[in-house]
């Protein structure tokens, strides 16, 4: 198929040529007519698939035509869970919108100074990309002016509602205008998403594009079983020294086990850094900018930050720690394998968490095939076949993996006890010896303006997606103490 017979004008099919896309993605041809003839779409889609171009370039072609009341407020809004996020497509917006009269595009994200988002928003803005929790509060403060939005999309909805956006974007939504058009694209359209749209959209159009089992064909997966930390360093090490390794994201389950591994890697002579949360926004621009530019060949990160992350660089994601949630490793592996390329996703685990592999592979539906390598062969019992082939418990005391929700997983030493309520709506993560470890709360918007994004560690509203894990890298940590390091 080809751009040409999508219904796209000429400026955007210029800008696509000179971006050197040949023909549109599976969700860009199913998307950009219908989104043309003005429907609400409802889509189910990977970051990877070129989804941001799905919405975008029908945006742009919308704003050729001038609004019939003149304003400085944005045409096209679009939400993101994170400020990457937010920025990737900001850049894509620009990207795309090159060849069209002018089109003004803001992002508004935490963390940003708010002078600097003031002046940006007093200059007027066709296209508003903006995490919910500032976007609320420049909405408050009466600076945002939304009476003339024509096309709202929400971008990776799924992750905004685990990141308990769900009120930010209930209240925006009731103060954009109904005639709007509603684009909502999610890596799953489960049934939160389902009921979310139901109130917000009208009639749209669901269109799947791919689901768990056809994702990632161009990711090889592969597990590692590890007998306790000192190995898992040791694998770690060799692994990067792959010179097969362009570059890697490595995923810890906390800020401070991103920390602090990206301090254990320098010190083994790799080129590292730490991307998470608690970082200040200007250093996580450089290291991303790092990263992009090929100056730093391993990122160490947690989940939330390095979402969105676009670098066709990456050929290896390796998950240090496994997720928390299935869905989660969906969104890590594909971090690789991006624009067409191939990548390898890689997870280190011990026995006990096979669990947590089998319940993964049940939600992708893929098996992860057992690697050793020789001189690094785990010396535990039952390391050397998938979990997928296990029947029973895979991890000793796992329980009946039926019973539980799909993507959703308590560790071993939890699984017998009943999970305890959220106090704030997160379960408290522990680390090995019992002690409460913090979690990647990646919380934003904390700075001297007290801007209000919110994250992981925000209300969640859908809390069945929360659950204990005693796969901490603190737990790990101090097992490392203990080895002397
Ligand atoms: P996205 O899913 O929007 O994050 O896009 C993933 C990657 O695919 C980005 O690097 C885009 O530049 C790239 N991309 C988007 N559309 C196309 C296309 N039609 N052909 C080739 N690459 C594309």
């Amino acid at each position: 198929m080809k751009f040409e017979t999508l219904g796209l004008n000429k400026a955007i099919l210029e800008a696509i040529a000179a971006t050197g896309y040949t023909e549109p993605t599976d969700v860009q041809a199913r998307a950009i007519p219908e989104i043309l003839a003005g429907s609400d779409v409802l889509v189910s889609s990977q970051t990877g698939s070129g989804k941001t171009a799905a919405f975008m370039l029908p945006a742009l072609q919308m704003l050729a035509e001038p609004h019939p009341v003149s304003g400085n407020g944005p045409r096209v809004l679009v939400l993101t869970p994170t400020r990457e996020l937010a920025m990737q497509v900001t850049k894509a917006a620009e990207t795309y919108g090159r060849r069209n009269r002018r089109v003004r595009v803001v992002s508004i994200v935490g963390g940003m100074p708010y002078p600097l988002q003031n002046k940006l928003l007093r200059q007027g803005v066709d296209i508003l990309v903006a995490t919910p929790g500032r976007l609320l509060d420049q909405m408050q403060s009466g600076r945002v002016d939304l009476s003339r939005l024509q096309v709202l999309v929400f971008d990776e909805a799924d992750r905004m509602l685990d990141m308990g956006f769900k009120d930010d974007i209930d209240a925006v939504v009731a103060r954009v205008p109904a005639s709007r058009q509603t684009l909502l694209f999610s890596a799953t359209l489960d049934d939160a998403i389902v009921r979310m749209a139901a109130t917000m959209m009208k009639d749209p159009v669901r269109i799947d594009v791919s689901g768990h089992k056809t994702r990632h064909v161009n990711i090889e997966q592969r597990l590692h079983f590890v007998d306790d930390l000192n190995h898992k360093q040791r694998m770690l090490d060799h692994l990067l020294r792959d010179v097969d390794v362009q570059q890697a994201i490595v995923f810890t389950s906390t800020k401070r086990a991103a920390d602090e591994l990206a301090m254990d890697l320098i010190g083994q002579g790799h080129t590292a850094a730490a991307l998470h949360g608690d970082m200040k926004q200007g250093a996580r621009n450089r290291t991303l900018e790092n990263l992009k530019r090929g100056r730093l060949r391993v990122l160490v990160a947690t989940d939330v930050a390095a979402r969105g992350i676009d670098v066709q660089g990456i050929s290896h994601v390796i998950n240090f720690d496994l997720p928390r949630q299935a869905e989660d490793y969906v969104h890590r592996i594909g971090r690789t394998g991006r624009a067409g390329r191939s990548g390898i996703a890689i997870s280190l685990a011990n026995v006990r968490e096979a669990f947590q592999v089998k319940l993964i592979e049940r939600f992708t539906t893929q098996e992860i095939p057992v690697i050793t390598i020789p001189g690094l062969e785990p010396k535990q019992r039952g390391c050397d076949k998938s979990p997928f082939d296990r029947k029973g418990k895979p991890g000793s005391r796992g329980g009946k993996p039926a019973a539980r929700k799909p993507g959703v997983w308590k560790n071993d030493a939890t699984a017998s006890r009943p999970s305890r309520p959220p106090r704030d709506g997160v379960h408290p993560a522990r680390s090995a010896d019992g002690r409460h470890a913090p979690r990647d709360t990646d919380r934003r918007g904390q700075g001297a303006h007290g801007g209000a994004d919110r994250s992981a560690s925000g209300p969640s509203t859908s809390s069945k997606r929360s659950f204990v894990s005693d796969n901490q890298s603190t737990g790990w940590k101090k097992a490392s103490h203990f080895a002397g390091k």
